[in-house]
């Protein structure tokens, strides 16, 4: 049986995290699909062309990876490719309650997907996208947090935006 595991998120912007669990679900499961929200209504820094860019050059060398921006439900996006897994990574309590409950949404609108939760490394625990936006604003060093291609695109972003975008 071929699965296909989807990992969704807003990846504003993929860190050094999101890596490790797509690194980690992509030796268990046949395909893994990261799955770009548009996240609208979070006002993500990075437009969505941006992500999927961003995430398709990070994870270029897994092989069985690839990246596909989605809009609306994630579920009904998980069953038009024909995904039976869902991914989420757990990073400490204070994720939980939170993925437990949409773990439990998303059941009740598609039985037939599973979510799966990869615990995060020790050393990232603490890491976020949002962290890393905070810091890279702040004009601090979070380049070990993300690839090279994020610190790249962060610096053209600016560059645009001009004074530090305030
Ligand atoms: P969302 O907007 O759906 O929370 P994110 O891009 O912030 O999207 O995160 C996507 C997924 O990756 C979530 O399941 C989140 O818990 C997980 N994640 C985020 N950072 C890390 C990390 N440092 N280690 C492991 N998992 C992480």
């Amino acid at each position: 049986m071929h699965v296909t595991a989807i990992y969704p998120g807003t990846f504003d912007p993929m860190t050094v995290g999101h890596t490790d669990v797509a690194e980690r679900a992509s030796r268990m499961f046949d395909e893994v699909v990261i799955g770009v929200a548009a996240s609208k209504r979070k006002n993500p820094f990075f437009s969505l062309e941006e992500r999927v860019s961003l995430a398709t050059e990070i994870t270029a060398p897994l092989g069985n990876v690839s990246v596909q921006p989605f809009e609306g439900l994630l579920m009904r996006f998980a069953k038009s490719i024909d995904c039976r897994v869902v991914i989420r990574g757990l990073r400490a309590i204070s994720d939980f309650d939170y993925e437990v409950q949409i773990a439990g949404v998303n059941r009740h609108l598609e039985p037939s997907v599973e979510t799966v939760f990869i615990a995060a490394s020790q050393d990232y625990t603490f890491l976020s996208s949002s962290i890393v936006r905070e810091i890279a604003r702040h004009e601090g060093d979070y380049s070990s947090f993300v690839h090279p291609v994020v610190v790249d695109a962060f610096q053209r972003k600016y560059a645009e935006l001009g004074e530090f975008g305030e």
